[in-house]
Order: C-alpha cells, then structure tokens, then sequence
C-alpha cells in the first residue's frame, strides 16, 4: 500500500486519492490508467479541452521565442492580446494579470481611482449575496458567501451586498460614497443563477442617472462560456468595466480587466505584477481567442449548451429532480436532496469510466464542459450521470 497522496502539501480541501496523468480533450487519465469524461474542466477554465493542440503549439512556439522580459517592456503577444480583446467588445483599454481575483482586484483599484478623480472620493461598491469574485482578502469581502467576509479578520470593507435581481436593494445599497456595482451576470459558484435581462437594463439605467460603474465579472462567463463571446451581449447592455480569466487562457494561468477610454486613469506605478502581460501566456490567451470568439465556433457553443439542457431536462423528469437552468454550456441540475457531493462521489467512481462534475452547493450539480465537447462525449456523460444518480437512490 502506497499512502494517501498529499502528505507535502498544505491542507486545503478535501480531494479524492485519484492522481490525474494525463488529459485530452474531455478525457482524463489518472496513474491507474482509469479513465473519466470531465464535464468539470477546471472549473470552466478549459474552454478547448484538455492540453488542446492550439496552445502545445502556442506554448512551444512562444517559449522558443519569449517568456518574460518584465512587464516594464512592451512584447508582441501583450499588444495583440490587448488589441483582440478591444476589437472584439466594447472596450478600449486593457491590463493583463494572471488569476480572477486579480484582475477583479485591479477593477476595484481603478474604480476607486476614478472615484477619487470624479467623484470626490467615492469608493464604497455594491456588490450582492452569494456572489463569488475570488479568494484575496479584499475578493473574499466582495464576494456574496456567507462568512466570507469575516472568515480572516480584519478584512478590507467597502462593500455593501444587494440582492441579485432586486434594483430596490441596489437602490438600498447605495450611498454618497458609492462609486460602482459589480456582478457576474450569472452567479457561478451560486449555482448558475443568471440575472434577469429587465434587472440588468434597470441597472444600467440605475448606474447610468447616478454617475456609477458598471463592473461585469465575467471571469467564468466570459470567451464563449454562454454561447457568446462574452454574457454582457445576451444583455444588450454595456459595463464600464469587464474581468475576464478562466477560459481566456484555456487552463494556462490569464486573466485580463478591461474599461473604456474614459477609465484610463491609473498614474504610472498605480497598478501592475510581475507576471501581468508575459508573453508566453498571452499567445495562449490569442490563440484561445482567436478559435472560441469565431462566430461559427459560438454557434455550435450555443446548439451544444441547447443539447445539454434537454438532455438534463430529461433526467428531471426521470429522475423526479427540481430542474435544470444555465446558458450556454454553464449549466445545473437542482437536486430534490442536499447530497450533491455524494453524486460527485458516486460518478467519480463509476467504472470502468469515470465522470467528473462539481457541486458548488449542497443541492446542485454543475457542468462546465469543454466548449468544443462532441455529442457523443456529451450524451455519454448524461448516461453516466443517470447512473451515479440511481447509485445515490436519486
Ligand atoms: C473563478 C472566479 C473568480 C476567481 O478567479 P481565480 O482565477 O480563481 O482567482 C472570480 N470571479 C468569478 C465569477 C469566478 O468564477
């Protein structure tokens, strides 16, 4: 007997014993050589697959060329990440980071700087329940989990929550003090609970007539999650300010904060990182973007999130379970139980294949898989999960 892997690292969450080795597309391999289809994918971060070809290729290619010569230097991947991402919204400026909560961090410093500029020192920023927007101290005060925002005192304040899809409680929120609102246009780790298109006008609306922010957290919705190159555009509003990360660097570590020209407020030193706009991740964020942000690659994101709903829409009815909601393939079932993570026990250990999804509450599971998943990889995961679900008499 071996003993239980982990021993060196620091304790953090509980994990299953499997070691993974190896990953292609929506496959996985662990070191026993038992396979599972992951409609997990790093938590929405693998929007192509595992270890996809286009970015071996991007990472090869840019490591022979590249890596790092500080970001006090322009390079070329930086330039062309930045100008893609400007063409492809609504934004004119962008900084590149390396995590979420990062770039949601370098959001809330620009707010409050341009708050301090024109708007007389206004810093406070609404944000709402059961939001999630990363795991640093001042993220963990923004962020809508309860206890979050007491769980390392003393935390960074100046957040003030409302309730997703109630504008008298954004109404409530706000003060003189107020500079912003940030949300996920659909709350991720919530449980895929979307905002509501009439929220969302009145909101801008709102933010509009107050001389406030609009801060889109779109580090899991953004690159083609929803079926769009970002949620904002199943809206038909448009943010002052958007994170993206997860899907953008298709499982490297990248994330990136864009605003408008008229945003473009820090003084030279105000922000940065050591790592913010390295080359060798910013041509895979190109590459990844150049293939999801196509119009025929968000069409087939679209039909395949549509394929997935009816397939777990017939699960519902078979298996007597509450329901299933999401767009595009960032989806959920809502259990009739609260033992979610017996499911994602259960189908983990199905055999000879395993199937890898995540409950992020106790009554819910979620699916984030590969945006490019093929049909048969697709229904093959929703037998699988009829499967866990009669092992857990659900
Ligand atoms: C995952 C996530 C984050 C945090 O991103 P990290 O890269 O883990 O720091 C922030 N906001 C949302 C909406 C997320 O889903």
């Amino acid at each position: 007997m071996t003993t239980a892997p982990g021993q060196a690292l620091l304790t953090i969450t509980r994990r299953p014993e499997t070691v993974f080795a190896h990953g292609h597309g929506s496959w996985l391999t662990d070191e026993g050589g038992k396979r599972y289809l992951d409609l997990v994918q790093g938590w929405a971060v693998n929007c192509l697959g595992h270890s996809p070809e286009l970015i071996q290729r991007a990472l090869a290619e840019q490591s022979a060329r590249l890596v790092n010569p500080s970001p006090a230097y322009f390079n070329r991947p930086m330039l062309d990440l930045a100008e893609r991402l400007v063409a492809l919204s609504c934004f004119d400026r962008v900084f590149l980071a390396s995590s979420g909560a990062e770039a949601n961090e370098g959001a809330i410093k620009l707010a409050r700087r341009w708050g301090s500029r024109q708007r007389g020192g206004a810093h406070e920023v609404v944000t709402f329940d059961h939001g999630f927007h990363g795991r640093t101290l001042a993220m963990m005060s923004a962020s809508g989990k309860p206890g979050w925002d007491q769980l390392y005192p003393p935390m960074p304040g100046g957040f003030a929550k409302a309730r997703l899809n109630d504008i008298a409680s954004v109404e409530r929120a706000l003060t003189p003090a107020t500079v912003a609102v940030m949300l996920e246009l659909v709350q991720g780790e919530a449980g895929v609970n979307p905002a509501d298109r009439g929220f969302m006008r009145e909101l801008r609306a709102l933010t509009t007539e107050r001389g406030l922010l609009l801060i889109a957290d779109e580090v899991q919705t953004g690159i083609g999650r929803c079926g769009h190159a970002f949620a904002y555009e199943l809206y038909d509003i448009e943010p002052d300010i958007m994170t993206l990360a997860k899907g953008l660097g298709g499982g490297v570590p990248l994330a990136a904060l864009l605003c408008r020209e008229a945003l473009n407020c820090f003084e030279p030193g105000d922000q940065g990182g050591t790592f913010c706009g390295n080359p060798l991740m910013a041509a895979v964020g190109l590459a990844v973007v150049n293939e999801v942000c196509r119009p025929d690659f968000l069409a087939d994101v679209r039909q395949r999130g549509g394929r997935l709903s009816l397939g777990l829409q017939a699960i519902v009815r078979d298996h007597g379970l509450v329901g299933e909601r999401g767009t595009g393939l960032l989806r959920a079932l809502v259990l009739p139980h609260d033992r979610a993570s017996d499911v994602v026990a259960a189908a983990h250990a199905l055999a000879p294949v395993g199937l890898l999804v995540n409950a992020p509450r106790p009554n819910l599971l979620r699916f984030m898989p590969a945006l490019n998943i093929d049909d048969a990889a697709l229904d093959l995961g929703l037998d699988l999960l009829r499967q866990a679900l009669r092992e857990t008499g659900a």
